[in-house]
């Protein structure tokens, strides 16, 4: 990179691929990374690393209503989803807008695969899904639905309660992503009512490559990992205690942070206000469902994705053209197509997405920004 394409101002609107590291989250890991105890060991150097780890799993646990024994430490948010995709299941019902994590992992297990289809608004019916289930059930076996709270490309949120309700009602076990929604609306696992919740840290400010997988109280798990007896003989190995302390830190400040989520619920309206003003053809998903606070999805028609971000990143914007997992393919996004929206359409798609330390100057930047870029197409065209 040259000293001409350096920006020392940059906008980061990118917080649903990750969000910036909180400073408390690094100066907790910073401090872990300085004690020299195996979290197993029984002497005070074991001790103080185990009591981070213990102070990190109250603190998961108060960000969604869990008790504290019932969190398990994972490597992140996919490991805790293919774990319980991987539970032995005889038939999941999985949603088509779900995380590839998902997804994927579902289909490689042994389990007969239902795929709840959303409807044109992007949202998972609780119908459809009565539908699927009363189709056979004598034929369900051992079975388990999972449904994400909320989509990481859209920001759309599904009726993660209702749903479960019905399955539980119906003997189906139940496991929901909150990857997107912890820290932007209030995940309680008690009131959804599920037996498995996903989550992960670098979502939240917290480091890559930490998670967890909530379970509720006698909710079966195989062991995720064999060997040692930590995370009570359910993930073996060493835990990563740098990070699980980052992420206690960081889910701790994503629950303070709800109570100010109008702040930027707030920001992101007004972009899509000014994107209406400037862009009046442009579509943005979902707007007439319940979203994220945090989120917006926006498809120019006849714009291409890759070329809109490009042209943003060189003027010192980041955003994201579908997920950030699906980037580098090109090719319209599998929630977008799974919501019927046309594939050129799909192509043009955005995500704006933002979180607690974004400003209103960043906002005024990404405005001022996209008009030109768009006003300058235009005239070519
Ligand atoms: N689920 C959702 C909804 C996500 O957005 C992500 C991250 N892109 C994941 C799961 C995977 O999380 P992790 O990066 O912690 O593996």
């Amino acid at each position: 990179m040259t000293a001409a394409h350096t920006y020392l101002v940059r906008t980061y609107l990118d917080w649903n691929a990750t969000a910036p590291l909180r400073p408390e989250a690094r100066a907790a890991m910073i401090a872990a990374l300085g004690l020299v105890g195996n979290p197993s060991s029984v002497h005070a150097e074991g001790r103080a690393a185990r009591s981070l780890i213990e102070d990190a799993r109250e603190k998961v646990a108060a960000l969604v209503g869990a008790s504290p024994a019932d969190v398990v430490f994972t490597s992140g948010a996919t490991e805790a989803n293919v774990a319980v995709m991987a539970g032995g299941w005889s038939t999941i019902f999985v949603a088509d807008i779900e995380h590839e994590s998902v997804l994927h992992a579902a289909k490689a297990s042994r389990a007969r695969i239902v795929e709840i289809p959303v409807d044109a608004r992007g949202v998972i019916d609780s119908g459809t899904i009565a539908d699927a289930v009363l189709c056979a059930p004598e034929a369900l076996g051992r079975a388990l639905l999972t449904l994400q709270m909320a989509n990481n490309e859209t920001g759309i949120v599904n009726p993660v309660a209702d749903v479960a309700a019905f399955a539980r009602a119906h003997g189906i076990a139940t496991h929901t992503d909150a990857v997107q929604a912890c820290g932007r609306m209030i995940v309680d696992v008690r009131s959804l009512s599920v037996d498995y919740l996903s989550l992960s840290a670098h979502k939240l400010g917290g480091p890559k490559g930490v998670g967890a997988l909530i379970l509720r109280a006698g909710a079966a798990l195989p062991n995720l990992l064999l060997g040692g007896g930590q995370e009570r003989r359910r993930r073996a190995g060493t835990e990563n205690v740098a990070g699980i302390a980052g992420f206690g830190v960081a889910a701790d400040m994503a629950r303070r942070d709800i109570a100010n989520i109008h702040r930027q619920r707030a920001l992101r309206d007004r972009i899509e206000h000014q994107l209406r003003v400037t862009s009046p053809d442009a579509v943005i998903v979902g707007h007439d469902v319940e979203r994220l606070a945090n989120t917006t999805c926006v498809a120019l028609p006849g714009a291409a994705a890759e070329t809109l971000l490009i042209k943003l990143d060189l003027a010192g914007i980041a955003v994201s053209a579908g997920s950030a997992c699906s980037s580098g393919k090109v090719g319209a996004s599998h929630v977008l197509r799974a919501m019927g929206i046309a594939p050129d359409l799909a192509r043009a798609a955005i995500r704006i997405s933002i979180g607690p330390t974004t400003t209103d100057a960043d906002i005024g930047r990404f405005i001022d920004t996209w008009t030109t870029i768009t006003r300058t197409a235009a005239k070519a065209a």
